[in-house]
């Protein structure tokens, strides 16, 4: 009788865990990943869509031309995950399994803030989703200047690089527009910083200051009035905006909550090193769908996808699940069309300067502003749908290597 491996969600995670599930095991095992439509995005180009820098369908594809023949790929929505019975249910069908995949990823929610639902597409907008992001483009397009506010309303959210990304990009393009003189820019965050991670947070900020952008640091969002334009905190502090872009509230999938297997926010509760899920037999968990405390990135979910492989395998050989991953995350910031930055680190060493992916050799430069690293950044996109999406490995290990790192 076959095996049955179940992957819940087919983005970034859930392709890059099926297909090299596929390439690692024999075909007495059956693998099958479950999305709700055949759309795949490259949600990393979503942040240049309200710069006219990419448009919507070119970052769109489907899902079934990036799943390798061998595991079977359903379009449905998941409706229920019952870890005892080892089953998932969808809208037309149960799925037994063997081992489980939670790949899901988080949605954004504007309507949990107050007034928020009001102002949006008037006077609020967001870039994490394409219609919105296609939107936005049309406002900034006809924004004649004034105060831009960049908001993250809750922690924790999908790309912490993105609101930063963002703001730069919106220095570069008003001066373009000839209206930057008449803008004010600001980064308004629930964080101590402008980015989780202390150091890298100092860089930013600096090169905030040198654009003239200005970070509000923890401002906790309450509520939007959209008809006079501004946004409260929860202390009760307003700040005024004629234009808002928000970083919606974010919780992980309503299945993952409907299952009764959530953290109280969607989200997976998972072991930080093996990435089983915590209180789940033979169920793993990766990408934006789990709580571990590192970065919701494609390339967190990349790494972990290998471990996940990792353990899957050990499971089958009898052998016990071991604790490899360490948090690592790698990111582009892009600073302005034509430059941008790099970071590396995991959950306990913060991005340092150095050469990356050859130490010394680069090309990359960390936590430094290059072009070559905006090379890097758009020549990424290449090598998402032609190299990591098949599930095949650059050589390097999943986790962070220090070599070619500054310390000191
Ligand atoms: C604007 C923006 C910029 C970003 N920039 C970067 C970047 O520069 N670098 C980087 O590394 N990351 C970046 N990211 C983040 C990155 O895209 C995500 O972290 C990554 O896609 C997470 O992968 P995932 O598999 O966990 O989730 P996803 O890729 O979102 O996939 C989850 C899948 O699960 C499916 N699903 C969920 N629930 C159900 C259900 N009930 N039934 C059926 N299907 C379901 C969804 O349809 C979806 O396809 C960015 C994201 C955004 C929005």
């Amino acid at each position: 009788m076959s095996k049955k491996i179940v992957v819940l969600g087919a983005g970034t995670g859930g392709t890059i865990v099926s297909n090299n599930l596929r390439r690692h095991l024999p075909d007495d095992w059956e693998i099958t990943v479950i999305d709700r439509d055949d759309k795949h995005i490259y949600q990393p180009g979503l942040l240049f869509v309200p710069f006219g820098i990419q448009k919507v369908g070119t970052l769109t594809r489907s899902r079934k031309k990036y799943i390798l023949d061998g595991v079977n790929f359903v379009i449905d929505e998941i409706i229920g995950v019952d870890t005892e019975k080892r089953e998932v249910r969808t809208r037309s069908h149960t799925f037994s399994y063997d081992f489980l995949v939670i790949a899901t990823g988080c949605r954004v929610l504007p309507e949990e803030t107050e007034g928020m639902e009001e102002a949006w597409g008037e006077s609020a907008f967001t870039f994490y989703y394409p219609d919105a992001a296609e939107a936005l483009r049309k406002k900034l397009d006809a924004f004649e200047g004034g105060t831009l506010v960049m908001d993250i309303a809750d922690v924790p959210f999908k790309c912490p690089v993105a609101p930063i990304e963002f703001v730069f990009l919106a220095d570069w393009y008003l001066k373009k527009k000839g209206v930057r003189h008449k803008s004010q820019i600001e980064l308004v965050t629930p964080l101590q910083g402008a980015f989780t991670k202390p150091k890298a947070s100092a860089v930013l900020t600096e090169s905030a200051r040198e654009k003239n952008i200005s970070i509000r640091t923890g401002f906790q969002l309450n509520m939007v009035n959209g008809p006079e334009k501004y946004i409260e905190s929860v202390q009760g502090e307003k700040l005024s905006y004629d234009l808002l872009v928000v970083v919606p509230t974010t919780f992980g999938d309503q299945v993952i909550s409907d299952s009764g297997i959530d953290d109280g926010i969607g989200y997976v509760p998972t072991h930080h090193n093996t990435l089983q899920a915590l209180k789940h037999e033979r169920v793993y968990v990766i990408g934006d769908a789990t709580n571990v405390p590192t970065s919701k990135a494609g390339s967190v979910a990349h790494y972990e996808a290998d471990v996940v492989v990792f353990n899957i395998m050990a499971e089958i050989h009898g052998v016990k699940p071991e604790e490899i991953f360490d948090g690592h995350s790698t990111c582009f910031i892009v600073y302005s069309r034509g430059t941008s930055s790099l970071i590396d680190f995991n959950y306990k060493i913060e991005p340092l300067p150095g050469k990356y992916p050859m130490p010394h050799l680069g090309p990359f430069s960390l936590l430094r502003e290059t072009k070559m690293n905006w090379r890097g950044k758009l020549g990424f996109e290449w090598l998402y749908w032609n190299v990591l999406l098949a599930g095949r490995h650059l050589g390097a290990p999943p986790t962070l290597v220090m070599a070619g790192k500054e310390i000191g």
